[in-house]
């Protein structure tokens, strides 16, 4: 049994809980549970908190209703204030079950940003006061999503930025790894919600777990994901709210070997977007505004590609239908423009096929069978995108899980 006073050796675990697993009283008090049987077997913990449910949406909501055009440095002072609350309210719950527990903001902890607000890079994590409380046997709890910057200006790091926080102080402390704890049981093949047989990986590369972040799967934030691979971190995605074997990501593992399916090519998911829009330009006039640069940098859309045919342009962007429709704003009324909104998006994220070609043709043959075509099919980065009307997206996942993923051996 080890001593509350000397807890120093011991080792040390960086557990993130999203916000809708704190989402209410009750949550928390089960979180806080939780945390108190790790606890007493002696590690050390940090737990990073989100905000509760919908709180950043909602005060990002508020700021929008006071001003159009909210300065990012008050932004920052507004939004960080969601993990706030939960971090003083899980310290009570734990000090409730007679818990040592202590929560400090991303300030608190040292954690040191670029001066970018509302999207802040992580530079450094001091985390002196952090190992000062392990070390008292205390649990530490820590507002994720937020730091300082070298200003001392109060930054955030940008919306699921808790994540990034729980790598970073994981790596800064050394802990043996970090486990995101979410609503949902790990990285599967497909939306569990939505196809049924969809399978768990039990274990990623980092390279796996990047494709899947960065074809836009939100289960795991993707500059999360690349911290981790740069410090050797070891990811594990699971449940917070049942013991289940979740998905471990680290440098060793890799996703099973695929089992045999119809097509050659595999992809590691097919992630699911709805309610999104699709803006192409064909061979405008006049060269596009700088402003749409910008806009696009800022809110970087889902996908974006071009390609320039002798003295003839196309750009396209896919991404939510509200930051479409402002790039679409942006553009001068000369030259072909398709602004499409209302789409689902199935994306296959994976290791690029062979050929897009033979993919293409699986998937439009599938979709014919289906009775569905003229299906608008982009291979961007190494990820393929089908943008459908929603109804039909929610017929042809299934039909394409199963030519892609399903287990036919
Ligand atoms: N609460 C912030 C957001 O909703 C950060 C996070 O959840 O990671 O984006
Ligand atoms: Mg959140």
């Amino acid at each position: 049994m080890t001593s509350e006073t000397d807890r120093s050796s011991n080792p040390v675990l960086v557990r993130k809980y999203g916000g809708s697993s704190l989402s209410s009283v009750d949550r928390i008090r089960t979180v806080a549970s939780a945390l108190a049987v790790r606890h007493a077997e002696g590690i050390g913990l940090v737990v990073v908190v989100s905000a509760m449910g919908r709180t950043t949406d909602e005060l990002d909501h508020l700021a929008h209703q006071v001003s159009q055009h909210p300065a990012r440095r008050e932004l920052d002072m507004l939004l960080s204030v969601g993990e706030r609350i939960t971090m003083s309210l899980l310290s009570m719950a734990l000090a409730d079950l007679g818990v040592p527990a202590i929560s400090f903001t991303g300030s608190q902890c040292g954690l040191i940003t670029d001066g970018s607000h509302t999207d802040a890079r992580i530079l450094e994590v001091r985390g002196d006061r952090v190992r000062d409380a392990l070390d008292q046997g205390m649990v530490v709890v820590v507002a994720g999503f937020q730091g300082v910057s070298r200003d001392r200006e109060i930054t955030t790091l940008g919306r699921g930025g808790s994540d990034a926080t729980a790598v970073a102080l994981a790596a800064a402390l050394g802990a043996e790894r970090c486990e995101i704890l979410k609503d949902v049981d790990g990285i599967f093949t497909a939306d569990p919600h939505r196809v049924p047989d969809a399978l768990r990986h039990a274990t990623l590369s980092y390279d796996e777990m990047e494709r899947i972040a960065g074809a836009g799967c939100g289960v795991v934030h993707h500059r999360a994901v690349s911290q981790a691979r740069e410090h050797g971190v070891p990811l594990f995605v699971g449940s917070s709210f049942h013991d289940a074997p979740g998905t471990l990501i680290s440098a060793a593992a890799t996703a099973a070997a695929p089992a045999t399916a119809v097509a050659d090519w595999r992809p590691l998911s097919i992630i699911s977007h709805d309610d999104l829009a699709l803006l192409e330009v064909f061979d405008p006039a006049a060269p596009l505004p700088a402003t749409l640069a910008a806009a696009v940098a800022e809110h970087p859309p889902l996908a974006e590609w071009t390609r320039q045919d002798g003295d003839r342009l196309h750009w396209g962007v896919i991404g939510p239908s509200a930051e479409i429709s402002r790039l679409r704003d942006l553009l001068p009324d000369a030259g072909r423009i398709v602004f499409q909104r209302g789409l689902d998006c199935l994306s296959f994220a994976g290791p690029p096929p062979a050929s897009w070609l033979a993919v293409r043709a699986q998937v439009t043959s599938s979709l014919a069978e289906l009775g569905i075509d003229g299906v608008h099919l982009i291979a961007v980065d190494g990820v393929l995108r089908l943008l459908l009307p929603p109804t039909d997206a929610a017929r042809v996942l299934q039909p394409l899980h199963d030519l892609f993923l399903g287990n036919h051996g």
